[in-house]
């Protein structure tokens, strides 16, 4: 799973900020470095709502966090095949009730990303289908 950075994203950051947050000038820094680049993300961690990446060379040695607002596209999308678990924070296949690592089933929360419910009738895969994500922002 990959995906493209916005190539405004440091100022798509920028936006995202409300009145009264501060700004975070090395993050803004760091999208300004990584727009339009084609990042692979760490499928280990998923979330619905936000993604890690793998570490990039020479701009971050950790990876990021980074929510949609910077993300243009989204590339081989897996998290729809997924649930994690709110108690080990471990991912389990669909389809399944329990969290296959600790067996929690009460806390299983589906990955599915918000595009793919809120556009439930459209076709996706996961088999290097472009996913014109920028497309379904209000
Ligand atoms: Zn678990």
């Amino acid at each position: 799973m990959k995906v493209k950075i916005k190539k405004d994203a440091k100022q798509a950051y920028l936006n995202s900020l409300g009145r009264f947050n501060p700004i975070n000038w090395d993050f803004a820094k760091q999208m300004d470095q990584i727009s339009g680049m084609l990042i692979e993300v760490d499928i280990n961690y998923l979330f619905n709502n936000q993604i890690n990446t793998v570490p990039v060379p020479g701009i971050s040695e950790n990876g990021f966090r980074l929510f949609d607002y910077v993300i243009e596209e989204v590339i081989d999308e897996v998290r729809h095949l997924y649930k994690r678990c709110g108690y080990c924070g471990k991912k389990s296949e669909k389809p399944t009730e329990f969290c296959i690592h600790c067996n929690k089933s009460e806390y299983l929360e589906d990955l599915t990303p918000w595009y793919m419910r809120k556009y439930p009738e459209r076709e996706y895969n996961n088999h290097g289908k472009r996913l014109e994500r920028g497309t379904y922002k209000n």
